[in-house]
Order: structure tokens, then C-alpha cells, then sequence
């Protein structure tokens, strides 16, 4: 077991990428939290966990608001005591044009992907620290760190700045054996995605079926979609990952869509 009795938080882990990350963790030997704004489905992956033999908590958290991100932290660390992963995941997909973009909801897109990732840092770096043992901090970026696309202003900025945040993070933290690395994924089709296949068919005139063939995999090697799977293998990989070799790192998993 490659994460035996480490305790791992994991935001957004009631749906998609979020929540097979916690299922793996747990496979794996992790003591999980399952943190989202949906408390009744957390609460159901926690349950799912519990009940093939793992450990799991469900917390309600808004990665956005500095209180409760701090209050579930601080609930974590009395139930299981202390914190050694962190999977900053929780996020949300908005669409415009940029002149039509809402303001309200540029500072949504980056309230809940930029100010979460920040919040829980914040909240978890001091417990890494003091445990003398550091921890493994994962973003979850997209190609949308690395690579544009119409219509997703507020995405492609908020994903880009994650490289910067985990990459001083990672400097940050390297004397507390902290690390920080960043997932990039391509297309994988969770409920985030399945929403925007039809926005985007009426936004760019065409059918659902041409939005997944001619944009979403155009630029991949094999027209496949990332699997929930293959990003949850990335996210043990960098959780069980104990040395400061492999920190400040983005690693894009999205059949060769973007090659760096
Ligand atoms: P999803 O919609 O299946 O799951 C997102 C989860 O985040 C939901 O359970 C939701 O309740 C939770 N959430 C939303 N706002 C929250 C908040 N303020 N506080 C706490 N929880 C909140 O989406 P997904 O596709 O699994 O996406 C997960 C992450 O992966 C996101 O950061 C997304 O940008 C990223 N990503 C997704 C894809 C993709 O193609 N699906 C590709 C690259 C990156």
C-alpha cells in the first residue's frame, strides 16, 4: 500500500477526478477526506469507502470560504492527527466570449480555483510543517495550464496561475520536505464536462458530436478521452512520491493533446 495510514484531504471528492482520487487513496491505505459543497454525496463516497473496508470522512467545505476550509482542516487534524496530502481539486467550468464574460462570474471561476488552492494551502502547510514529516500537495490544473481556448478566459487564467502557486509553494516548502506539483489533464468526461458539450455547441455553431471530435479531441494522438483513472494514477503517483526530487512539477495527462 503506497499511502498506508497517510491522512489525505481531497476538495471536490463528491464527483469526477475528486472522487476517484479519494477511492484510489483509500485503496491505497489512505485515512481520506472527502471535502466538497455537496455534503450528501461526499458523504456517499465516504460510505462507499467505509464500507469496502477503508477510511474515509465526508466534510461540507466551500473551498472559497476561508472559515470553513480552516474549520474542516482543523476537524481533520483532531480526528486523524495531522495532514499529509492535500489534492486541491475542487472546480467549476463557466463560458462566454470575453465581452460578454460576467464579471461576477470571472470572480467566481477564480474565487473557487485560485482562492481555494490558496486557502488550503494555507490551511495545511503549518500541520505539514510541524509533523517534521512535510506532505505531498497536488493541484489540479488542466491543459488549460499550458494551452488557450476560446471562451475560457476565466479558466485558462485561473489554471495558469496554478503553476505559479505550486511552484512557489514548492521553493516554500522544500526545507519542510513540502511538495507541490500540478496535474494537467485533457478531456475527461465527468459531470464538468458532460455540461459543457452542449454550451458549447450552441456557442460555436456546431453539433454535440463535431464539439468532441473537432475541439475537445481534435489535437489528440488517438481521439480518446482522459480517463478518471489516468488522472487518479498521476495523483498517487505524486502523493506517494516521498522525496523533494519531484516538486514544482506539471505533468499533463491528455493522450497527447499538449506535448511540452
Ligand atoms: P465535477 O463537476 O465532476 O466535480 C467537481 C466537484 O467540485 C463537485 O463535486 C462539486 O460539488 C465540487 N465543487 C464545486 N465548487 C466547489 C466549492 N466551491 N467548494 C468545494 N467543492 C466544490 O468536475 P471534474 O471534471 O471532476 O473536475 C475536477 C477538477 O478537475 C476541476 O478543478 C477541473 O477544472 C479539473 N479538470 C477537469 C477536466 C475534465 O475534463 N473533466 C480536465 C482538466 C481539469
Amino acid at each position: 500500500m503506497k499511502l498506508k495510514d497517510k491522512v489525505c484531504i481531497v476538495t471536490g471528492a463528491a464527483s469526477g477526478i475528486g472522487k476517484e482520487i479519494a477511492l484510489t487513496y483509500a485503496r491505497e491505505g489512505g485515512k481520506v477526506v472527502i471535502a466538497d459543497l455537496n455534503k450528501d454525496a461526499a458523504q456517499a463516497v465516504a460510505d462507499d469507502i467505509t464500507k469496502a473496508g477503508g477510511t474515509a470522512m465526508a466534510s461540507a467545505m466551500d473551498v472559497t470560504s476561508e472559515e470553513q476550509v480552516n474549520a474542516v482542516v482543523a476537524a481533520v487534524v483532531a480526528a486523524y492527527g495531522g495532514v499529509d496530502v492535500l489534492v486541491s481539486n475542487a472546480g467549476i467550468q463557466i463560458v462566454h466570449p470575453i465581452e460578454e464574460f460576467p464579471f461576477a462570474d470571472w470572480k467566481k471561476m477564480l474565487a473557487i480555483h485560485l482562492d481555494g488552492a490558496f486557502l488550503t494551502t494555507k490551511a495545511c502547510v503549518p500541520h505539514m510543517q510541524a509533523s517534521g514529516k512535510g506532505g505531498s500537495i497536488i493541484y489540479m490544473g488542466s491543459v488549460h495550464s499550458k494551452e488557450a481556448s476560446v471562451l475560457k478566459s476565466a479558466y485558462v487564467t485561473a489554471k495558469h496561475g496554478l503553476i505559479g502557486l505550486c511552484k512557489t509553494v514548492s521553493k516554500e516548502g522544500g526545507k519542510h520536505k513540502i511538495r507541490a506539483n500540478v496535474i494537467c489533464p485533457g478531456f475527461v468526461r465527468t459531470p464538468l464536462v458532460e455540461k459543457q458539450i452542449p454550451e458549447q455547441a450552441a456557442a460555436l455553431g456546431l453539433s454535440e458530436e463535431d464539439v468532441i471530435k473537432k475541439v475537445m479531441l481534435k489535437e489528440t494522438v488517438d481521439g480518446e478521452f482522459t480517463t478518471v483513472q489516468d488522472v487518479a494514477e498521476v495523483a498517487l503517483l505524486f502523493a506517494g512520491f516521498e522525496s523533494n526530487a519531484l516538486t514544482g512539477q506539471s505533468l499533463v495527462v491528455s493522450h497527447g493533446w499538449f506535448m511540452q
